[in-house]
C-alpha cells in the first residue's frame, strides 16, 4: 500500500513544519495532527536521533498521539507535537530556544508548546520570550503551571491503581511488585506514589545512577535496561521511551498488566492485539498520560485552578474502565478501543 508522501507514519496530518536556524543550529519539526477541537497542544522533544527520518517518523507519531490523548482527556485542545533534534552531545543553547519559539510564534497559536523529554521549565522560560503559545511556566502566582510531569505521574499512578483492580480485584498496591522502566520525571512521581502504598519496586534506567537514586528514595532495587521487561512481576510501567512493546518483547513479558508513563508504547497497533492475546491487561498511553497536558491546558486557558486540574487527573481512572468494559464486551483490544473512541472525538471516525 503506499501511503500519502512516503511516510507510514503519516495520518492526515493538517501540516508538517521544518525549521532550521542557521545561526543557532536549531533544527526542528513542528506536526500539527488535527486542530478539530481547539489549537493543536503538545510538548517539544529534545533528542539525538541517529537519523533525521527518525525524528520525523517519531513526531508524526507523537502529534497524533496529542490528538488522542486530548480529546479522551475531554480537553479543548487538537493535537500537534514537536522535536528539535539535538547533537550528538546533546548541546542545547538559549539562542536555539528562542529561535524555536519564533519557528512556534510563526504559526499563529496553531501549535502550543510545553515540557517534553529532554526539556525542562526553564528551557519554557527561554522559549516564552519569543512566543506567547507556550505553557509549562512556572506558577505566577496562580496554582496552576510548572513542570507538567508531576501531574502525569499522579495520573499514571491513579491509572495503575484502577489496572490492578479490574485485573487482580486489589483495591491497593500493597506488597505489590511493580517493574519501571525510567527513573525520570514521570517515573520518579510514579515510584513515590506506589512506594508510599507499599508497592515493592525494580528500576531501570539506561543511567544507572538515576535509577540508583530513584531506588534509594522509594526503597527499590535496580535492575538492568536489559532484564526490566522480562522480569516477573504484578504491573509492567513503561516510563521512559516508545516502542517497548513489540513482536519480540511481547512473548517474553512476565506481567498481566502493563500501565504506565511513555508515549506510543506499542511499536505497531497488533501489538495492542498480541498483548490482548495473552491476557496482558493494557491501559491505553495516552489515555493513562494525560495528567500533564490536563495541567498545561488549565495553565494556558487560564480557565480553572488546582482543584479542576486534580478533578479531571482523577477523571482518568474512569476512562481506563470505560474503554476496558468495551474492550470486554466487543472483544477488542482495549488500543483498537481507545483508538476509535479517540478518531470518533476528533471527527476522524
Ligand atoms: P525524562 O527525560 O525525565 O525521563 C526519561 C528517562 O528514561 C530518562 O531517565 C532516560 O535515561 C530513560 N531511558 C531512556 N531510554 C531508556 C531505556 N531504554 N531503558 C530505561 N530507561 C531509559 O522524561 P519524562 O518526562 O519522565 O517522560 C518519560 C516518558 O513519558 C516519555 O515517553 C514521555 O513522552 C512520556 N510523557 C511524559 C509526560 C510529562 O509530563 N513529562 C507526559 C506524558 C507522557
Amino acid at each position: 500500500m503506499t501511503t500519502p508522501w512516503g511516510l507510514p507514519d503519516f495520518d492526515a496530518h493538517e501540516d508538517v513544519h521544518f525549521f532550521t536556524d542557521e545561526k543557532s543550529g536549531l533544527k526542528a519539526i513542528i506536526a500539527i495532527h488535527s486542530t478539530h477541537l481547539g489549537p493543536a497542544g503538545g510538548g517539544a522533544r529534545f533528542w539525538h536521533y541517529a537519523q533525521g527520518d527518525d525524528a520525523l517518523t517519531d513526531v508524526l507519531r507523537l502529534s497524533r498521539g496529542m490528538s488522542y490523548k486530548n480529546a479522551m482527556a475531554g480537553l479543548p485542545l487538537g493535537g500537534g507535537k514537536s522535536v528539535i533534534l539535538a547533537d550528538e552531545d546533546r548541546t542545547k543553547t538559549p539562542e536555539m530556544l528562542h529561535a524555536f519559539g519564533r519557528a512556534v510564534e510563526a504559526l499563529g497559536g496553531r501549535y502550543v508548546t510545553a515540557e517534553d523529554v529532554g526539556m525542562n521549565v526553564a528551557d519554557m522560560i527561554e522559549i516564552a520570550r519569543s512566543t506567547k503559545y507556550v505553557a509549562g511556566l512556572p506558577n505566577s502566582g496562580g496554582d496552576v503551571g510548572g513542570d507538567p510531569g508531576p501531574h502525569t505521574s499522579l495520573g499514571v499512578f491513579l491509572g495503575i491503581k484502577a489496572a490492578v483492580k479490574w485485573a487482580l480485584g486489589k483495591s491497593n498496591l500493597g506488597g505489590l511488585h511493580i517493574a519501571l522502566q525510567g527513573a525520570g520525571s514521570v517515573a520518579t512521581g510514579v515510584a513515590l506514589h506506589a512506594c508510599a502504598e507499599g508497592a515493592k519496586l525494580s528500576i531501570a534506567d539506561v543511567d544507572q545512577a538515576k535509577a540508583q537514586k530513584l531506588a534509594d528514595r522509594s526503597g527499590g532495587k535496580v535492575v538492568s535496561p536489559e532484564a526490566i521487561l522480562e522480569l516477573e512481576a504484578d504491573v509492567l510501567s513503561p516510563c521512559a521511551l516508545g516502542a517497548v512493546l513489540t513482536e519480540t518483547s511481547i512473548p517474553k513479558l512476565r506481567v498481566p498488566v502493563i500501565a504506565g508513563g511513555a508515549n506510543n508504547q506499542l511499536a505497531t497497533p497488533a501489538d495492542g492485539e498480541r498483548l490482548h492475546a495473552r491476557d496482558i491487561l493494557y491501559a491505553p498511553d495516552y489515555v493513562i498520560n494525560a495528567g500533564g497536558i490536563i495541567n498545561v491546558c488549565t495553565e494556558y486557558l487560564g480557565d480553572g485552578d488546582a482543584s479542576l486540574v486534580r478533578r479531571r487527573i482523577e477523571g482518568i481512572p474512569a476512562r481506563l474502565e470505560q474503554i476496558w468494559s468495551e474492550g470486554a464486551e466487543t472483544g477488542r483490544d482495549p488500543a483498537a478501543v481507545a483508538d476509535a473512541m479517540a478518531q470518533r472525538l476528533i471527527g476522524r471516525a
